[in-house]
């Protein structure tokens, strides 16, 4: 135990590292939590505290930190082969990850591009998308279509087909916007797929000609806030990009992995995209790496004596062996435990545990998909609706829970290896952390 060394690390953290999608003036008050190490669902600070992870590090981590498949996975890579450049040469690590993702879809999708982030992830599949065309001589088709409050990564090319204006307005003179069409977000009520579908239905009709592909997150828009919507959505969607000739674009990065109940979001709606982007879980939490899965159709276009019909996009850890690596060990434990059903238990415990809230009358729109669960907290106070997230944060750390609303929306997205007492421990203490959070605003 050592609260100096905790201490000392807050120090000199703030005075030399910008933290991410932080206003850092905000830690003058807020706490920043020195993490020591890992084990399981759990996160220990030098001062012996512990925090459960409850939004598995902003939804990447599966199976727990420091798994001990995973670690041995990777010692073994480390003294095998850290790295080598994916131009020019392959690897046993890439060659098996390319190959198992597409038996998971059947090899449907048989193609593999890989990357280190998921916004790089988002922005080769649009290029990919409009180079494919281009490639087929209908260089028009250059425009993208996201749907109302989606989010697609943060750089400039991703936030065009971002619609969050706290993370894209300062940057509007930088972007080259997508259409922003209506959301299937089930909270809008029961016509709310039907509503979305006409939209999208309008736009393709004015405008097919100009569009290379529609971009979506599957079943659930998480950083928007966790909006959730009917799977039936994605199954007319497909039929509409086919009927217009449009490309559909999975961002599968937060809700893949068997984040969504099914390994990838789009099996519930039975239907394939023409890419697919995963990142985030791929890893189990470790290492970077995304991958752009693709059609060998799409693919196909591609390949000529001409280079520059070649897909010549790069980046320098493309591939990386490490990372590969711990996508393989991750996708081993999908085969050796019974994965899917066992979570369909523990989020029922989860569900159970949280359903009291569905009668509080500060709470609406309690909801889940997968292991996601959510709910909007309703704050009268316009003050102290804009601070619930920190103040929740703060309140949810003393009942040794790391949880991070997204405004007023609280959410849980668990790594799937939390044991009965574990899950019975996040919805109790989550209840309480609301009722601490609300306790302050009045
Ligand atoms: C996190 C996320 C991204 C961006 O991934 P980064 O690795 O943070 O760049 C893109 N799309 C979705 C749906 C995400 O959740």
């Amino acid at each position: 135990m050592n609260t100096e060394a905790n201490e000392d690390w807050v120090a000199r953290s703030l005075a030399a590292v910008w933290h991410p999608c932080t206003q850092m003036k905000h830690h003058e008050r807020l706490p920043l939590i020195p993490v020591a190490r890992g084990k399981g669902a759990w996160l220990y600070g030098h001062d012996g505290r512990r925090y459960l992870d409850g939004i598995s590090s902003w939804w990447v981590n599966l199976f727990g930190h420091a798994n001990p498949h995973i670690n041995a996975a990777l010692k073994d890579q480390l003294d095998t082969l850290e790295h080598a450049m994916l131009a020019g040469c392959t690897h046993e690590p890439a060659v098996l990850l390319a190959e198992r993702l597409s038996a998971l879809t059947q090899h449907t999708l048989g193609h593999a591009f890989f990357a280190s982030d998921g916004a790089s992830a988002v922005e080769i599949a649009l290029k990919m998308s409009f180079h494919y065309w281009r490639n087929k001589g209908q260089t028009q088709k250059s425009e993208f279509v996201c749907l109302a409050n989606s989010y697609h990564g943060e750089t400039i090319g991703a936030l065009g087909v971002t619609d969050v204006a706290l993370f894209k307005d300062a940057y509007d003179p930088l972007i080259r916007h997508a259409h922003v069409v209506t959301s299937p977000d089930a909270r809008k009520g029961a016509d709310a797929v039907r509503i979305a579908l006409a939209d999208m239905r309008k736009l393709f009709e004015a405008r097919a000609q100009h569009l290379a592909a529609v971009i979506v997150e599957p079943l659930v828009q998480c950083a928007a806030g966790m909006a959730m919507y009917d799977p039936s959505y994605l199954t007319a969607l497909r039929v509409l990009c086919d009927e217009f000739g449009v490309h559909l674009i999975a961002d599968e990065i937060a809700v893949g992995c068997g984040r969504s109940g099914t390994f990838f979001a789009c099996e519930q709606a039975s239907i394939w995209p023409d890419f697919v982007c995963l990142s985030k879980g791929i890893s189990g939490g470790y290492l970077p790496l995304s991958i752009v899965l693709t059609r060998d159709e799409i693919y196909a276009a591609f390949y000529d004596d001409d280079m520059t019909r070649g897909f010549l996009h790069s980046h320098s850890y493309t591939g990386n062996p490490l990372a590969c690596r711990a996508a393989l060990a991750t996708l081993d434990l999908f085969e050796t435990a019974d994965v899917f059903n066992e979570n369909r238990r523990k989020s029922s415990i989860l569900s159970a545990g949280l359903k009291p809230l569905a009668d509080h009358p500060n709470v609406r729109n309690l909801r889940e998909r997968g292991t996601i669960f959510a709910f909007d907290a309703v704050i009268k106070d316009a003050s102290r609706a804009r601070t619930f997230s920190r103040r929740f944060f703060e309140n949810a750390l003393k009942e040794e829970l790391l949880l991070r609303p997204i405004g007023t929306t609280v959410y849980l997205m668990p790594p799937y290896i939390l044991d009965d007492d574990e899950l019975a421990l996040l919805a109790d203490r989550t209840r309480a952390t609301f009722e601490a959070t609300l306790a302050e605003a009045a």
